[in-house]
């Protein structure tokens, strides 16, 4: 079967891998709860495909930076 992760920010492709097996373990889908799973794993049968939503390179950057913002200058705030 195909895995196809998709950025969920800006919609592009990311990567397609192929697999002989799903290990859940490998991919960290054990990680996730039940409600998780449903909303960024998508199983399409027909093509047996399953999508997943992730971020590509570019959006981390972009979430990244604005998270490492507020650590930095978050605690500034307080006094
Ligand atoms: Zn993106």
């Amino acid at each position: 079967m195909k895995i196809c992760y998709t950025c969920e920010y800006c919609g592009q492709p990311i990567d397609t891998i192929e697999v002989d097996e799903l290990d859940e373990v490998k991919f960290g889908f054990d990680c996730l709860t039940q409600v998780e799973r449903q909303d960024i794993i998508k199983f399409i049968p027909e093509s047996n495909e399953m999508h997943v939503q992730s971020l590509c390179d570019d959006c981390m950057a972009a979430i990244g930076g604005q998270e490492e913002d507020t650590i930095v200058y978050g605690p500034r705030f307080l006094h």
